[in-house]
């Protein structure tokens, strides 16, 4: 294992894409907790938007499950199968989701130079004001 957030937990969303949805649409995500698991789930579609949830959503409530901490965390999207995946930056819930364990938790976001696809960033790094560390 290399960085919480490194090559091998975006593998392991890619695999769950290909798995899961070998056509059509996909949003998959991959977390890594503090002992090295991957856990992995998909977003969950309702007939009304409100009620549908992020891919990472399954994962967080796993890792809630067996009580380890979320480490580093990645979303990857595509329209169809014959569309590149493209990293999806944690929305806002899910950043709040994901801050219970801290503003060190990593979370994946685009790189767009050429022959790169994602970045990390830490979720301070993303919320530089959280609202919980005033004055950070
Ligand atoms: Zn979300």
């Amino acid at each position: 294992m290399g960085f919480p957030l490194d090559q091998a937990l975006i593998d392991a969303a890619v695999a769950l894409a290909n798995h899961r949805y070998p056509q059509g649409e996909a949003v998959v995500a991959a977390l890594r907790t503090a002992s090295g698991k991957v856990l992995t789930s998909v977003s969950a579609e309702a007939r009304v938007d409100a009620a549908c949830l992020c891919a990472e959503t399954g994962a967080i409530c796993e890792a809630h499950k067996i009580n380890e901490a979320v480490v580093a965390s990645v979303c990857l999207y595509r329209q169809s199968a014959a569309d590149p995946l493209q990293v999806l930056p944690a929305c806002g819930i899910c950043q709040e989701r994901l801050a219970f364990w801290g503003l060190d938790v990593e979370v994946a976001v685009p790189d767009t130079r050429p022959g790169h696809f994602w970045q990390s960033r830490t979720l301070r790094e993303l919320r530089p004001f959280y609202w919980d560390e005033p004055g950070s």
